[in-house]
């Protein structure tokens, strides 16, 4: 039997690069797409041997190119977006339109040769609603549009809504992933991610770098698990039209985390926390807590992040060294 053929958009990203490996070992043929905008050769570079791995290093912009690669796979997972709170911040333009044409793009094609979508969402969607832990259903609290990180949101939310209405209309098989904080290896911290950022500070001896005062909470899931689950959700067929929030929901403090890496690494940076604006500038706004309601992937597919936050720091450390 032919191995099923699957498209990942935003492919030698950090999670893209992650669960293209994961997709070969499941024995799929992967082609990847990517514009390098902020993914890196160097995540695909080993992949590039493998008979079941191709790339094309290119703009999911383009719709001739995404037409030819969507019609030659079974599935796509569309992962191709701007990603981090700087990033975002810092061209905000070009995310909407990466973030809102694109997965436009997408799902046009996906439509016209009826391709599946795993469309990837973020645990953003929620806004800084404190209701937690969230569930798919609940209700988003955005801040105004004035403040330039609900821009993300708000394109992802568009997303959701494309897909989900493709699936009501058009009988596309779409599945939505709303990914909260996800960790590992790969990961740059040159977008904002704060654990790569703390584990690099942490091993070259810089104050390691708290915002506000640190009692904000995340929950850090490894990619590993992720990527599992993701790949879980893609082959159920109860999963098509459905939203979930993958991730981890085991909760620490961003001052915390901190401790933790610092412990870990056996650093002697100091601990500086450094007001929000000084940090992203003026009028932001973050969350205060951020942790998923995960009985719906649980009930599923039996999904169950394995990998520990010590585990998962440790693993970041050592890519990290190496
Ligand atoms: N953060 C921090 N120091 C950093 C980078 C981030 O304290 O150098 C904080 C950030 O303000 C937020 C949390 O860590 O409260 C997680 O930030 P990240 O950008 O990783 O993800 P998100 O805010 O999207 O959950």
């Amino acid at each position: 039997m032919a191995k099923p053929r699957a498209l990942v958009t935003g492919g030698a990203g950090f999670i893209g690069s992650h669960l293209a490996e994961a997709l070969i070992a499941k024995d799929y043929h992967v082609h990847v797409i990517d514009d390098l905008s902020t993914g890196s050769f160097d995540n695909i570079a080993h992949l590039e041997k493998d008979d079941c791995f191709e790339y094309t290093i290119d703009t999911v912009l383009d719709t001739r190119v995404m037409d030819k690669l969507i019609k030659d796979c079974d599935v796509i997972f569309h992962l191709a977006a701007a990603v981090g709170v700087n990033y975002v911040i810092e061209n905000q333009l070009r995310s909407i339109q990466v973030n809102v044409k694109g997965t436009e793009i997408v799902l046009e094609a996906a439509n016209r040769w009826k391709r599946k979508v795993v469309l990837f969402s973020t645990s953003e969607i929620y806004g800084k609603s404190e209701d937690v832990p969230f569930k798919e259903e609940d209700d988003r609290i955005l801040g105004p549009t004035t403040v330039t990180r609900w821009s993300y949101a708000v394109t992802k939310a568009i997303d959701e809504i494309m897909a989900l209405a493709y699936w009501r209309e058009k009988k596309l098989p779409i599945v939505i992933v709303r990914c909260f904080n996800t960790c590992g290896p790969r990961q740059t911290g040159q977008y904002g991610m704060v654990l790569p950022r703390f584990v690099k500070q942490a091993l070259l001896g810089n104050p390691i770098t708290v915002y506000g005062d640190g009692s904000q909470t995340r929950c850090f899931a490894s990619v590993y698990d992720v990527v599992g689950g993701v790949i879980g959700l893609a082959e159920c067929n109860r999963a098509i039209g459905e939203i979930f929030n993958i991730g981890s929901d085991v909760e620490i403090t961003i001052k915390e985390l901190a401790e933790k890496v610092k412990h870990l690494s056996g650093s002697s940076s100091k601990i500086e926390f450094i007001p929000y604006e000084k940090a992203y500038g003026r009028g932001f706004e973050d969350m205060r807590r951020r942790v998923p309601d995960l009985s719906k992937i649980r009930a599923y597919i039996g999904y169950e992040p394995r990998m520990s936050l010590d585990d998962i720091v440790m693993s970041v450390i050592e890519h990290m060294r190496a």
